[in-house]
């Protein structure tokens, strides 16, 4: 039974497609249900210690008064939302996109998508629930996102089987080979193609994740986003017809808009986050609310730039609290 709770909670905060956790482990807990499942994690009581994020959809307990890798954090402010501020940066102004195409992606045409997502997300009503999040000075996170710059390992240099580190390295040896600047208000996505894993757990425990850095002086905001291609019924939401006619790049969509709302909000771990170390999208993963039907027979829940996507709702911080596609 303890087996069946942990892998419940862990499932909670996964970015993956629920049905992998939740038909696989909601019918043993049965009528046990969800806050005995939680007792002593979900109750909302200052008393009670708190879990930080990992930047992979749970979090982590760091027992009472120790934050862990929430450096410099103080005492967390209820923001009344069910998600709290713990007093370090929110990414603030522009925040620049970089994706880093680890692996052969030629003739995908996930190579037009996901630059059309990244070049369109800023300014949409979706990406304005990130403006209800804001710093220890109460600046606003801005609606504004630019595609900066692209960067390509066609051979995938660092193998077909990926560390943790290893990401990190894709990402710091690409700004030092001078093919992406070195950007503090950036956010590096690495991009692989399905036939690469990710060792700590891609397909099996996480879609994608976000993490940071220090290199060369300046904090870098970096994230793994896998292919959905390598396993649609953990990482696609539609794992046949999807509305830009690419299954894995349509999933990768929603993974990279969810770590991108998160690294904003909680660029290095002691932001935004609720008791459990659950960050703004993992509050609202795989919950898209209203959809429509797309041309080509797939669903949809958002058209940005002219292309329609189904993407995860986001938390939005403002009145009490709520899942949503736009604000
Ligand atoms: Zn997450």
């Amino acid at each position: 039974m303890v087996a069946s709770l942990t892998i419940f909670h862990i499932c909670q905060g996964m970015n993956m497609r629920v049905v992998t956790c939740f038909k696989a482990v909601v019918p043993i807990l049965g009528l046990l249900g969800f806050m005995s499942a939680y007792a002593g994690v979900t109750r909302d009581q200052d008393s009670e210690p708190e879990y930080v994020p990992t930047g992979k959809g749970w979090g982590e307990y760091r027992g009472p008064g120790n934050h862990g890798a929430a450096k410099g954090a103080g005492k967390p402010v209820s923001s009344s939302n069910g998600i709290n501020y713990h007093g370090g940066p929110v990414m603030l102004g522009t925040t620049n996109v970089y994706y880093i195409w680890y692996g052969d992606w030629s003739g995908n045409s996930a190579t037009t998508i996901l630059p059309a997502l990244a070049g369109s997300i800023g300014g949409s009503p979706y990406y304005n629930i990130n403006t209800t999040y804001y710093d220890g000075s109460n600046k606003k996170i801005s609606n504004s996102v630019a595609l900066a710059g692209q960067a390509y390992d066609t051979t995938a240099s660092l193998g077909k089987a990926l560390s943790d580190a290893n990401v990190q390295t894709i990402v710091t040896n690409t700004i030092s080979s001078g093919a992406l600047p070195k950007d503090p208000n950036g956010v590096y996505f690495v991009l692989t193609t399905a036939d690469v894993n990710e060792t700590s757990g891609f397909c099996t425990q996480y879609c994608g994740w976000h993490t940071h850095t220090a290199f060369q002086g300046v904090e870098i905001k970096y994230s793994f986003v896998g292919n959905p291609d390598r396993c649609p019924s953990s990482c696609a939401i539609q794992t046949t017809a999807s509305p830009n006619n690419n299954v894995g790049a349509d999933g990768m969509a929603s993974i990279i808009a969810h770590e991108l709302e998160e690294a904003v909000t909680d660029p290095v771990f002691n932001g935004w986050y609720d008791r459990r170390g659950y960050e703004n999208a993992d509050k609202c993963a795989w919950k898209f609310g209203t959809t429509y039907t797309t041309s080509n027979g797939a669903k949809a829940n958002m058209n940005m730039g002219g292309l329609d996507y189904m993407i995860q709702q986001n938390w939005v911080n403002a009145g009490g609290g709520y899942c949503a596609v736009a604000y």
